[in-house]
């Protein structure tokens, strides 16, 4: 077991870089690197490479690990289950973990009625498979999404998706009959209105223009939003303008999907975060963190939407492999022995709390600091007047907090936001630990 942060070497280390030059020779370079560390083990919030330099975890293998690396649970019920049953693909033969995952999920997503759920591999696949249902339940091709959404890179999703590079570029056409409005942003108000004293959803007036100027309200199918948008910066959705966005859809029957593939699992304080606004879905979507490392991902809701597409119109061969059922279960059953949803919020006030002091200190470049539970992010930018997003700033604290055994990751448009998926089983004195790095960090870049 890894005990705590140790750096042993410069970073990366003589072995990462020996296997990054390797690398080269034998995967994409189409494939991103957040980090530059190969990683031997992990446990918790704390992970060694093959250097044997052990790094606290705010990344969490981008919001997968809410439930810690190898949490104890996962681990015993995938070995007792690999052992018994590894595949047969559900629509073969059945069995009961995918069975009781479902019950489990159908029981916790909310909304008092009915529901069913399916399960796939990847966030991006639950997103495909959510318009898909919707599409066949309303027979209406139309889907709105926002700005700075992110649904993944399969070509529905990633034409839900709104950011250019890298996601986009160059892998068009997109799918058709996607329409994209604003979303609020307080410290980027899209409507040009002051929101310093909180987004007053000046930018709903996009989706009246939408239906006037660019598509029949009766022709959606589906709207599709991230409760805080993730890869577009931690930009947390306020509950008004959830909750005017399900009024629109009861008005003109849209499905409301909303996408928690990130936002779940307690990472905002609470199971799922459309809870927080009191809406409750049609759809929603999960993965991530559901696994607590297993490839898994669902589509949740209303029994009579995910019945209306005809048989065999689902499917996937490995989607909810016996394996990942039981690692999700496992998940489920650490949530509810551990409280890690007051552990969620604990983690998140601290964590609000050290950005906010960063920011009365720099006050100058670290321009926004936000988020819900433990969604928490700091924008950072060149100047406070300008508010022009600052990418090489952003890159430097990332790079000094490795340096000092922190792994952070970035999000936004613009690369500008650090933003925490901190494992929420970290213990008190790793976090404090990793904030007061990231504290310095951003001091070595003032
Ligand atoms: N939806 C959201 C909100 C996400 O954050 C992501 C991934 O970051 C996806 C969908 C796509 O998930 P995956 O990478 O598992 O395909």
């Amino acid at each position: 077991m890894l005990k705590e942060r140790k750096i042993r070497t410069e970073i990366p280390g003589p072995k990462s870089r020996a296997l990054m030059e390797r690398r080269r020779k034998a995967v994409s370079a189409g494939l991103g690197t957040a980090l530059p560390i190969w990683v031997r083990e992990a446990h918790g919030a704390l992970v060694e490479d093959v250097d044997g330099n052990t790094f606290i975890d705010f990344g969490g293998g981008i919001g997968v690990l809410n439930a810690g690396h190898t949490n104890p649970v996962v681990v015993e019920a995938v070995k007792e289950q690999v052992e018994r049953l590894t595949h047969t693909c559900y629509y073969v033969s059945q069995y009961e973990p995918y069975l009781e995952l479902a019950e489990k999920l159908n029981a916790l997503v909310p909304g008092d009625f009915e529901k069913r759920s399916f399960f796939c591999n990847s966030g991006a696949e639950a997103v495909e498979n959510a318009i898909k249902v919707a599409r066949a339940y309303t027979g209406r091709p139309a889907v709105i999404a926002f700005e700075n959404a992110f649904h993944g890179r399969t070509f529905m999703a990633m034409s839900l998706t709104s950011k250019v590079s890298p996601y986009k570029k160059s892998f068009g056409p997109y799918a058709p009959e996607v329409y994209r409005v604003p979303a609020p942003y307080a410290y980027r108000c899209p409507a040009g209105k002051d929101c310093s004293g909180g987004c007053r959803g000046d930018c709903l007036g996009a989706l009246d223009k939408l239906f006037v100027s660019y598509v029949d309200p009766r022709s959606v199918a589906a709207i599709i939003i991230e409760p805080v948008a993730g890869e577009g910066g931690f930009i947390p959705v306020p509950d008004f303008y959830l909750r005017r966005l399900r009024e629109i859809c009861d008005e003109y029957g849209i499905v409301l999907i909303i996408d928690e593939v990130q936002t779940g699992f307690g990472r905002t304080g609470k199971m799922f975060a459309i809870e927080h606004s009191g809406v409750e879905p049609d759809l929603l979507t999960t993965a991530k963190s559901l696994g607590g490392g297993l490839p898994i991902a669902g589509v949740t809701g209303r029994a009579e939407i995910m019945d209306g597409i005809h048989t065999g119109g689902l499917g996937t061969t490995y989607g909810g492999n016996p394996l990942a059922c039981v690692a999700a279960l496992a998940v489920l059953k650490t949530f509810e022995e551990e409280d890690l949803l007051s552990r969620a919020n604990v983690i998140g006030e601290r964590t609000m709390t050290a950005m906010r002091e960063m920011q009365r200190k720099h006050p100058d470049f670290v321009g926004d600091v936000r988020g819900l539970g433990a969604m928490v992010a700091m924008e950072l930018v060149k100047d406070s007047e300008s508010r022009e997003p600052d990418r090489e700033r952003t890159a430097g604290i990332v790079e000094a907090a490795l340096q000092e055994g922190l792994m952070l990751l970035t999000a936004g448009q613009y690369d500008n936001v650090i933003r925490t998926l901190t494992p929420l089983v970290i213990t008190d004195e790793q976090l404090d630990e990793g904030l007061t790095i990231l504290a310095r960090a951003v001091d070595s870049v003032a």
